[in-house]
């Protein structure tokens, strides 16, 4: 059975800034045909359960006090990338417009709901390595025979 990378929040995992899940039964259910291997990059990079959201704004992750948590970032998004290795994934299922997992479309950085092109950092790490990523809206895709 093919393993994939899932954001862990996506599963039931309360990872999230604000401290809960976002689960959703589509990407659940790839369980059936997939090996999950769930990943939560802020988390894996040291940061605490509930904490201050980020968003990314000239490329760094900072907080909603104005502090920087980009190595804490970054280093979640290595640990990822070391779990896609050991299990063989190139695909990942992650979580739409965070700062992390966000893929082509994240929010601008001033904390009013503004999203803009770009990925979460542990996305851009992912895809710099040659995984694919898919948000929790394009489940069809990849039951559609993308993987
Ligand atoms: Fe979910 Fe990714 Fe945020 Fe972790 S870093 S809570 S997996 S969106």
């Amino acid at each position: 059975m093919k393993s994939i990378l899932v954001s862990a929040c996506l599963l039931g995992v309360s990872c999230r800034y604000d401290g809960k899940a976002k689960p959703v039964k589509e990407v659940i259910a790839l369980k059936g045909k997939y090996k999950l291997i769930p990943v939560c990059a802020e988390i894996m990079g040291g940061l605490p359960t509930p904490r201050i959201p980020c968003e990314i704004k000239n490329g760094r992750a900072v907080n909603q006090n104005g502090e920087d948590k980009t190595a804490e970032y970054v280093r979640g998004a290595e640990e990822v990338l070391r779990l896609a290795r050991l299990f063989g994934c190139d695909t990942a299922v992650l979580k739409a417009r965070s700062p992390s997992c966000g893929n082509g479309e994240i929010y601008d950085g001033s904390f009013s709901g503004r999203l803009i092109s770009g990925d979460g950092i542990c996305a851009e790490l992912l895809k710099a390595n040659g995984i694919k990523i898919f948000n929790e809206t394009q489940i069809s895709e990849i039951l559609g025979g993308e993987l």
